[in-house]
């Protein structure tokens, strides 16, 4: 029984080997992508980051553009930004109800975009992080077609993410991968303060 059992897995296995060979041959295109992580749930700009690593591994050049800064420098900042391939902007000030200064949170929106455009622009940066850039959409602090306009015309290698909650369904169609990550559960829910190396 056991013998007939394991040829029925072989021989499942041997299809499923040849449908997954067949779909990694038709993938021959190469190029830089656009990817959106959005969702209510955690794990966006950790993924983002994620990314800057593994971008780093292969020798690339890295910029991340923080649009909204939480309370303090994450752990994947203090070490990615020791990578002399590595640029890191803060360009928000902080979360909107901390500044509570709509002006001064434009100002920095449109400081930090005019640099992120620049990167946008660059083909020695491999790899553009635009984290938590949604909400500029979602507070009119930055117009979506101006952002558009900039991916599309960046260097055909060049890869970016976008991260944030809400994206935008003209984004979403622009991207080439789209993640959207839901809040199934959350420690913070359960009173547990933001922990070191897994939320900060
Ligand atoms: P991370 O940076 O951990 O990948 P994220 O980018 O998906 O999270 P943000 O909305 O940017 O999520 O929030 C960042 C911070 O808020 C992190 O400390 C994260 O743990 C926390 N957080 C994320 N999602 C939730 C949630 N659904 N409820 C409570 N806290 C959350
Ligand atoms: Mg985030």
């Amino acid at each position: 029984m056991s013998a007939e059992r394991d040829q029925r897995h072989a021989d499942r296995m041997a299809r499923k080997k040849a449908v997954v060979d067949a779909a990694i041959a038709r993938a021959t295109v190469s190029k830089g992508l656009i990817l959106v992580l959005t969702g209510n749930g955690k794990g966006k700009s950790s993924s983002a980051f994620g990314m800057v690593a593994r971008a780093l591994g292969h020798g690339m050049r890295v910029a991340v553009f923080q649009f909204i800064k939480g309370s303090g420098a994450t752990g994947e900042q203090a070490y990615l930004q020791r990578d002399p391939l590595v640029r890191w902007e803060e360009c928000g000030e902080g979360f909107t109800w901390e500044t509570q200064s709509r002006e001064r949170d434009i100002a920095a929106a449109r400081a930090g975009w005019e640099k992120a455009r620049a990167a946008l622009a660059d083909p020695a940066v491999g790899l553009v992080v635009l984290d938590e850039m949604t909400y500029l959409f979602k507070f009119g602090y930055l117009e979506l077609e101006e952002v558009l306009a900039a991916l599309a015309a960046r260097p055909p290698a060049q890869h970016v993410v976008v991260t944030g909650r809400g994206a935008p369904p003209a984004l979403v169609a622009a991207a080439d991968t789209v993640s959207e990550i839901a809040d199934v559960k959350h420690a913070f829910r359960a009173g547990v303060a933001a922990q070191p190396g897994i939320d900060q």
